[in-house]
């Protein structure tokens, strides 16, 4: 695996790789890296002649300072891992190399309503913060393929919305949301909860898997005021939101009419600690 830490350089590489013709996958991350990141890198091994990642916890998108002093980093064991799936790229830019204006001074995109509910609202600016660096990125990378993870619904819809207002091309593979055996979904914030705190934290699943069973025969306002309920019986200290919308625009709905695709949305604090999940409800 080569390892790139100025954009230059990476860039330059790229360049040589596809004018040779080579297809080019990339799949950004913020590192800690666990199954579900190496599942994108996989999913990109398959399709592309060359594979990129990047490891960098983007300070822009962190509403909350204390949330990015403790994410954590575990850059050794990280490269340990994508060298033994065999990873072509890793990205591994400093915060100037990024930001070299300085991180305050940066490009905003008109996101609309997708920028107004969930974790929009939740996390003012974690949007603007994240269209930031991929489009930073991807403007280094210039791949052809992009993953990403559909444990970050919301995110994956913005990306969607960046392509459009910035015309970059680039094909979007959206990848299933790796869980471990009992159900949590895999997160690099699950290496901060205690045993005691993980075992609480399947109630997101549970509650998912909850409101999946039960869409048809409750409406959903209903349904959403027992999940928080169920959460917080179970553990959870605070439940920003328990959603069902529509899985295409994100738009709110009180009920199915029977067409509609859903997806049900939960974003819920451990203590100081937040989780997010989803699950489809409809099937295709
Ligand atoms: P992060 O490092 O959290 O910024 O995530 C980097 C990429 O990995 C994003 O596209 C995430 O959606 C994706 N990802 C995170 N967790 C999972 C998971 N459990 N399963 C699949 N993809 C994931």
């Amino acid at each position: 695996m080569i390892i790139f830490k100025k954009k230059k350089d990476l860039h330059n590489w790229l360049y040589g790789q596809k004018d040779k013709g080579k297809s080019i996958g990339f799949a950004p991350t913020m590192g800690a890296l666990h199954e579900g990141h190496l599942y994108l890198l996989k999913s990109s091994k398959k399709e592309n002649d060359i594979t990129v990642t990047s490891i960098f916890v983007n300070p822009n998108q962190f509403n909350d300072p204390g949330d990015f002093k403790k994410y954590p980093v575990t850059i050794e064991k990280d490269i340990l891992l994508l060298e033994q799936m065999d990873c072509d790229v890793l990205f591994l830019p400093a915060v100037n190399e990024i930001y070299p204006e300085g991180e305050n001074k940066n490009e905003q995109y008109e996101l609309g309503y997708l920028e107004t509910i969930l974790e929009g609202k939740f996390r003012p600016g974690h949007f603007q913060g994240v269209c930031q660096v991929m489009f930073r990125l991807l403007s280094i990378i210039q791949p052809h393929h992009l993953y990403m993870g559909q444990k970050d619904y919301q995110q994956c819809l913005v990306i969607k919305k960046l392509f459009q207002l910035t015309h970059f091309s680039c094909q979007l593979h959206i990848c299933p949301t790796l869980r471990e055996k009992e159900g949590l979904a895999m997160s690099s914030r699950n290496m901060r909860l205690s045993a005691e705190q993980k075992e609480k934290a399947l109630a997101i699943y549970q509650n998912l898997l909850y409101l999946k069973k039960e869409f048809m025969q409750q409406p959903f306002s209903l349904l959403k005021e027992k999940a928080v309920t169920q959460l917080l019986n179970a553990g959870f200290t605070k439940v920003d939101y328990v959603e069902i919308m529509n899985a295409n625009d994100l738009t709110p709905l009180n009920e199915w009419d029977k067409k509609t695709p859903l997806v049900a949305l939960i974003a819920a604090f451990m203590d100081e600690i937040r989780l997010i999940d989803n699950m489809v409800l409809t099937s295709e």
